[in-house]
């Protein structure tokens, strides 16, 4: 089977790390966000030919055309890595309903919107999907109820679709990172943050990565949430 990736979210921080470890696995990738310029350079930096697409993840009929693109241009997507992901963090009761919506809509019918799409073609030929989550989405907490509704949700939505997908032999799984240095948390203080974490330190990038590609290539594991958090979830 052609390896032929598409990593939504794969401009920067987790995603772009994915992108690279599948690269230097032989992939052929399309790189997809909504900033097309950072998404080309993301592109450009791995060597070889991949491409960029501009997609916003929450827009049905971008996810459409985007997956109609990628096919004319790449193939049928396999692999299906989900990374795109937006926090709005703040006390539910200073929560503007549009930022509620936009999180809801990013983090979790865009997973939807992109594994619908996917299925088109992956019903024929088989495929692997990882989402990724977060340790949130199972633990829950403070200023932060929508994002971990967004991030429970895409658990329950990732685990129903393996069981509805697995005969068609598509697997379904979701990485569930901790604290790990992107710019999505470039703005916390990790001093303060790190005495909860048993290995003691925010985790990389590519540390994550790793988990992705290890449950995007196990052809026996699907369902599974693969928690990568430095033993975070061991202490809140
Ligand atoms: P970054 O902010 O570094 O990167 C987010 C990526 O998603 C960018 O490529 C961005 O590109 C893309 N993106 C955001 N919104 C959309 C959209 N509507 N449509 C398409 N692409 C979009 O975040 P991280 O790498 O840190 O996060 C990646 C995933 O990991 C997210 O789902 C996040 O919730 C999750 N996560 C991160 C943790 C962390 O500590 N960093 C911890 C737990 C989970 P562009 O802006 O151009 O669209």
């Amino acid at each position: 089977m052609d390896k032929v990736g598409a990593v939504f979210g794969g401009s920067r921080g987790i995603g772009r790390a994915v992108a690279q470890l599948m690269a230097q696995k032989g992939y052929r990738l399309a790189i997809v966000a909504r900033n097309l310029q950072v998404a080309k350079a993301a592109a450009g930096e791995l060597g070889g030919n991949h491409l960029a697409f501009s997609c916003d993840v929450a827009k049905e009929q971008d996810v459409q055309n985007t997956f109609e693109e990628m096919e004319k241009h790449l193939g049928p997507v396999n692999f299906l890595v989900n990374a795109a992901g937006i926090n709005r963090d703040g006390l539910l009761v200073r929560t503007k309903t549009e930022d509620m919506i936009s999180q809801l809509h990013t983090n979790l019918l865009g997973s939807m919107l992109t594994c619908k799409a996917a299925m088109r073609t992956m019903i024929q030929r088989g495929g692997s999907i990882v989402n990724v989550g977060s340790i949130i989405g199972l633990k829950g907490n403070v200023g932060q109820s929508v994002y971990c509704a967004s991030k429970g949700g895409l658990i329950g939505f990732s685990r129903s679709l393996a069981k509805e997908v697995a005969r068609k032999k598509i697997r379904v799984n979701v990485v569930a990172p901790g604290f790990i240095h992107t710019d999505m948390t470039k703005h916390l203080k990790e001093e303060h943050l790190k005495k909860n974490i048993p290995l003691g330190r925010f985790g990389e990038a590519l540390e994550v990565a790793h988990a992705v590609v290890f449950l995007l290539e196990s052809p026996y594991v699907t369902g599974h949430v693969l928690v990568v958090d430095g033993g975070l979830q061991l202490t809140i």
